[in-house]
């Protein structure tokens, strides 16, 4: 069959690279003038750091599945991410740790005793915490929840803790000991030549061409048997029931001779300091050495037309529209919808891969008749 797919990151790649293995014919269109979507890394010229141009992108998984083939196709090299966050006047660890609480409040606690210290802060009252605030009210209290989360999320989110769903806060997780991996996967790494030759390597089979710099065209559509959309779910339908809203992010580059910070993630807790956090990206390549630095400050804000989406922001008005649109999608024939932008959800990469794999998976049990969506949007 002849299969388009709009979009080269990591849901186009790997229902190309899987649909053409099975011996589809695979055209793989992007708008952008680069493979790999916003997981797309560049070698700076200058000092030779690998880019995460569109932020840091960290790779981690449980699905032993998804780490087997993202190590087929990179050799993954070792990579724990430790965040710090510079908060009223200090530097703690992050996520919310033994070191971080006993540092915060000036005590020398053991686990259990921490534990309860905590619990007695927290809000008890809360019985099924629904907002983000009411999540960190009742699980860290009002201190940390001020110091490393009311802040850093009004900038990230452009609104008010109290209107953002439990779910956001749940990604990160509250620790009464010292481990301060911030994720707590079993597979965790970076790829060593970084994630657009991965996502080269995906492409390299005989049944895929892919054209860069090339906007999707209805017309394309006649020619293929399916079509799988990554772009955003609003774009395919030319935006005419409205925008869905996203958070857009701003890099402000810089560079230093030298180690800026000492770490990959600094965030900024504190309401008053303008940008989220600065990743400095050599240290994503600690087994690289470069004398010269690459630094971005983040700054997150609405996304307007024209910007790179980033995060979707899903709060009861986006929902609704959503839903309108999902009706459409589900109204469209030979057209699936797939990824972060497609879907309208916060995904990460290892949940992208897994669906792109069990959507191709999928089509060819359907033999080819396959519906909208893989996973429902809303
Ligand atoms: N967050 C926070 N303080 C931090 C880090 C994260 O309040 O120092 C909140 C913030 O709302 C963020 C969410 O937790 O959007 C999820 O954080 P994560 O680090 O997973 O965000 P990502 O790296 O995906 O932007």
């Amino acid at each position: 069959m002849k299969i388009l797919l709009v979009g080269a990151g990591l849901s186009g790649a790997v229902i190309g690279r899987e649909l053409a293995e099975a011996g589809h014919e695979c055209r793989i269109i992007d708008a952008r003038d680069h493979i790999a979507g916003n997981c797309y890394s560049e070698r700076d010229e200058d000092t030779g750091v690998m880019v995460h141009t569109y932020g840091p992108h960290i790779f981690h998984t449980d699905d032993e599945g998804v780490w087997d083939y993202v190590n087929r196709f990179a050799s993954f090299m070792p990579y724990q991410n430790r965040v710090k966050s510079t908060t009223q006047g200090a530097v703690y660890s992050l996520p919310v740790n033994l070191l971080t609480i006993n540092q915060f409040f000036g005590r020398t606690m053991r686990p259990e005793e921490a534990r309860a210290f905590i619990e007695s802060k927290a809000d008890t009252s809360i019985d099924d915490p629904q907002t983000f605030e009411e999540q960190a009210l009742r699980f860290v209290g009002p201190e940390l929840y001020q110091a490393f989360f009311k802040g850093y999320t009004e900038k990230q989110w452009g609104c008010s803790p109290t209107e953002l769903p439990a779910s956001i806060l749940k990604r990160l997780p509250v620790r009464f000991n010292y481990d301060d991996n911030y994720f707590f996967h079993r597979f965790q790494g970076m790829p060593e030549h970084g994630y657009t030759a991965m996502v080269e390597a995906i492409l390299d089979h005989p049944n895929i061409t892919v054209e860069l710099g090339t906007t999707y065209d209805p017309a394309m559509a006649e020619d293929a048997d399916h079509v799988f959309w990554s772009g955003p779910l609003d774009g395919y339908f030319d935006y005419k029931l409205g925008r869905l809203g996203y958070r857009t992010l701003d890099f402000e580059r810089f560079t230093h001779q030298g180690d800026y910070q000492g770490c990959a993630v600094m965030n900024y807790g504190d309401a008053d300091v303008p940008y989220t956090r600065i990743t400095e990206h050599k240290h994503f390549s600690p087994w690289e050495s470069h004398e010269g630095s690459v630094c971005y400050r983040e700054y997150s804000r609405a996304a307007e037309p024209g910007d790179t989406p980033y995060y979707p922001i899903r709060l009861v008005d986006e929902k609704a529209m959503l839903a309108q649109y999902v009706a459409l999608a589900e109204e469209t024939p030979k057209v699936t919808f797939v990824g972060r932008l497609g879907t309208y959800r916060y995904l990460d990469m290892d949940v992208t891969i897994r669906e792109a794999l069990d959507t191709a998976t999928a089509f060819r049990n359907a033999e080819g008749a396959l519906s909208s969506f893989l996973v429902s949007p809303i």
